[in-house]
């Protein structure tokens, strides 16, 4: 059903006054005000999904995807609302993206094995309760793609969301949980609490009904998850180096680059953070990158003062820079722009503030390398050992395996948009909890199983 701009606006007002914080959300399915009691809910309800059968479970997932893609606008238009950041456009893709693309109860499987000494099984368990902790940069997207996947595996979830974002985290743990209840599943597939915090945060750590944690965002929460004693997966920060060698076609590598840092104004853990290119086609790049992708060149003034906009005093990132369109960040510093201009760009040392941090805007600094060698060396550095993404423009296959050594990064992107990655424009499905840390790289509902074996002695292979 089409909605009109008017109707859009007024849902998303109407939403947004029900949920103004501090107010109650009754009415609300899954949202509590005390996380203990979110997460004898979301136990109460695991322990009706752990007994369903994979295709009522499949049933609920297919009821999430066509809501997801009824409230695609509504979403976008909240988060953008609530967060400042990204824009409504790429927004409505990321769902769309989510509702068609995420992994469901397919991705469990079996591993047997028959022979002469019976039969053996490997099956992929619940784990009960999942507690996950959810960025601000794609709240909804992340609270939806999570739980399609940890639901496929049978469990339920506890979210102790960024309190920036909680509004449009209610409005998605709302709509499963409606989705649940409308497939004859449980209420409180997904919980959260009214106000998140630290101590709700704390509170889920520790609790014992909570055997595994899932934590997307920053290096703190990573490392707080990888902390509590508990089984964690760690969803940590990038700072993907995008690599330009003389064999690309260097057109096209612009093209997708900034494609790539563009979408959702740069949000996406996953988008090109900075160009290292080698010194034969540098010129070339920033040619095409300026005259016909939209990128604004940016003087050294216009530089410094963008660093001290982007920074406060501490040198740590100024929220209201994190997501903004170049337009908006440009205008910060005094600089009006025509509206197709789309990113900020400029040459600089791998050490520059803008190149070397990882800053969630549309600047895209340009490193120059003098050869390739140079170039990994100086993408390795810029990449912090994170081991998150890195992507690559080259024709060259043998550079191409030598550069993905080098990173050893869950993602590596080769000619196209750091997007592709995530199944849009290329193979593959798409999450946006990326286990850079802990190794699991791209989740989906596997990820969120325990392997149990069962074995049948000498007897039960048929062959
Ligand atoms: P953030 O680290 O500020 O917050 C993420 C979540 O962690 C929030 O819910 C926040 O409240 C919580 N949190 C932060 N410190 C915590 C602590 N010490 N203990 C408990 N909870 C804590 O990140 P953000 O600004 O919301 O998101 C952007 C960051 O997340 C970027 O670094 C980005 O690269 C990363 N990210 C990674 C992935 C991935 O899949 N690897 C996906 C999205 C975002």
């Amino acid at each position: 059903m089409e909605m009109t701009e008017s109707q859009i606006k007024s849902i998303v007002g109407e939403v947004m006054a029900k949920m103004q914080l501090g107010s109650s959300v009754s009415g609300m399915h899954g949202v509590f005000t005390d996380m203990n009691t979110a997460i004898a809910k979301a136990k109460e309800a695991q322990k009706i999904v752990h007994r369903m059968s994979m295709d009522q479970r499949e049933k609920i997932i297919s009821i999430i995807r066509v809501k997801i893609k009824e409230n695609a606008e509504t979403f976008a238009r909240m988060g953008v609302e609530e967060t400042g950041m990204g824009n409504v456009g790429d927004k409505i893709l990321k769902h769309l993206l989510v509702a068609e693309k995420t992994p469901g109860t397919e991705d469990i499987k079996t591993v047997a094995w028959s022979g002469d000494r019976g039969l053996t099984l490997v099956e992929m368990g619940p784990f009960g309760v999942i507690g996950a902790i959810t960025p601000c940069t794609n709240p909804s997207e992340t609270v939806l793609c999570n739980t399609m996947g940890m639901l496929a595996g049978g469990n339920t979830v506890v979210f102790n969301p960024h309190p920036q974002a909680i509004r449009t985290t209610i409005f998605a743990i709302n709509l499963l949980n409606e989705a649940s209840l409308e497939a004859g599943g449980p209420d409180n597939i997904a919980c959260t609490v009214e106000k998140p915090t630290m101590d709700s945060s704390a509170v889920m750590m520790k609790h014992k009904d909570i055997p595994l944690l899932v934590a997307t965002g920053g290096p703190g929460v990573v490392t707080a998850v990888l902390s509590s004693g508990k089984r964690g997966i760690g969803a940590g920060a990038g700072n993907p180096p995008a690599l330009v060698d003389e064999t690309a076609d260097v057109r096209k590598a612009a093209e997708d680059i900034v494609n790539g840092c563009t979408f959702d104004n740069n949000l996406p853990c996953i988008a090109e953070k900075e160009v290292v290119a080698v010194d034969a086609i540098c010129d070339q790049l920033m040619h095409y990158m300026v005259e016909e992708q939209g990128c604004y060149l940016a003087s050294k003034e216009v530089q410094d003062r963008l660093v001290k906009t982007v920074f406060n005093e501490k040198g740590a990132l100024n929220r209201k820079c994190v997501g903004r369109s170049a337009k908006v960040l440009l205008k910060m510093v005094g600089v009006d722009v025509p509206d197709n201009i789309r990113c900020i760009t400029f040459e600089g040392p791998k050490e520059h503030p803008l190149i070397a941090e990882e800053l969630m805007m549309p600047i895209l600094g340009v490193v120059r390398a003098k050869d390739f060698q140079d170039a990994v060396e100086q993408a390795v550095w810029l990449e912090h050992g994170n081991r998150h993404s890195a992507h690559i423009h080259s024709k060259n296959v043998d550079r191409i395996t030598e550069y993905a050594r080098a990173l050893d990064t869950a993602i590596l992107v080769k000619n196209g948009p750091s997007y592709a990655a995530l199944g849009f424009g290329g193979e593959g499905f798409p999450t946006f909890t990326i286990a850079s840390r802990t190794g699991e790289g791209l989740t989906s509902a596997a990820t969120f199983t325990k392997r149990r074996r069962c074995t049948m002695s000498d007897s039960l292979c048929i062959r």
